[in-house]
């Protein structure tokens, strides 16, 4: 099955760059889903150009409210009108520098599902966790505190898992631990064949031998994201 690969530029590029960057990416095929996350700022240009292609739009974060006083706030409903199909919700960095909590996760992912945006939600252990093996538990709270109350299935839904250690750092886990985690992440799930990505740290250098688990269904890319080379390269790994 094509895999899923979304690019998490996250506070980087001028418009003029992520044009430049997502005009290199249209310009190629791939047999794979392939998503662009800009900066909101962007989202606007990108969103014209992949008006005739198949590379779908994401955003990187929402408010689970659909309008109202909330200053500095973009909801999901202005997502949508921009044509974005996808939206992470959860990423570490929100829940580590920004606070964000699993309450707060799990009213973003209802509003999300609820207007039809796809979301990307974010899970995954930090390092003292991993160190403590306590990696399972966290994932697994992580999870039903996320997705308490909620029907999913793998058309509302995505998941990603990327251990916070792993994120930015150039460590990366093995294709065995995070054929691990998938494997466990999937069984707590009511719809086995919801999509699981791996991300922290994907390079074209270890995509081929992560994407080939058995259970990881794609990838969530950051830095090798803003590199039309490298993430056409992983892209294509089938
Ligand atoms: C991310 O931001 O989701 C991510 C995985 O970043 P990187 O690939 O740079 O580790």
């Amino acid at each position: 099955m094509a895999k899923l690969i979304a690019g998490n530029w996250k506070m980087n590029l001028s418009v003029n760059e992520s044009i430049k960057l997502v005009e290199e990416l249209k310009s190629q095929s791939f047999e794979n889903d392939v998503a662009v996350i800009p900066p909101f700022t962007s989202l606007s240009s990108v969103s014209e150009i992949l008006k005739k292609s198949d590379i779908s739009l994401g955003a990187q974060n929402m408010h689970f409210e659909d309008s109202g006083a909330f200053t500095g706030e973009i909801s999901p409903l202005m997502l949508k009108d921009i044509g974005c199909k996808y939206v992470l919700v959860g990423h570490s960095e929100r829940r580590q520098i920004f606070g964000e909590t699993d309450d707060l996760v799990n009213k973003k992912l209802k509003t999300a599902i609820k207007h039809g945006l796809i979301p990307i939600l974010c899970i995954g252990e930090t390092l003292e966790q991993r160190e403590a093996k306590q990696q399972e538990e966290i994932i697994e709270a992580q999870i039903i505190n996320a997705l308490n109350g909620l029907k999913v299935n793998k058309k509302n839904i995505v998941i990603a898992y990327e251990p916070v250690w792993a994120i930015g750092t150039g460590k990366t886990a093995t294709p065995d631990q995070a054929q691990e985690i998938h494997s466990f992440i999937r069984a707590l799930l009511s719809d086995t064949k919801i999509r699981i990505l791996y991300g922290g740290s994907v390079k074209p250098a270890n995509a081929s031998e992560l994407l080939s688990q058995q259970d990881i269904d794609g990838a969530l890319v950051g830095g090798a994201a803003l590199k039309a080379s490298d993430f056409s390269e992983i892209a294509k790994v089938f």
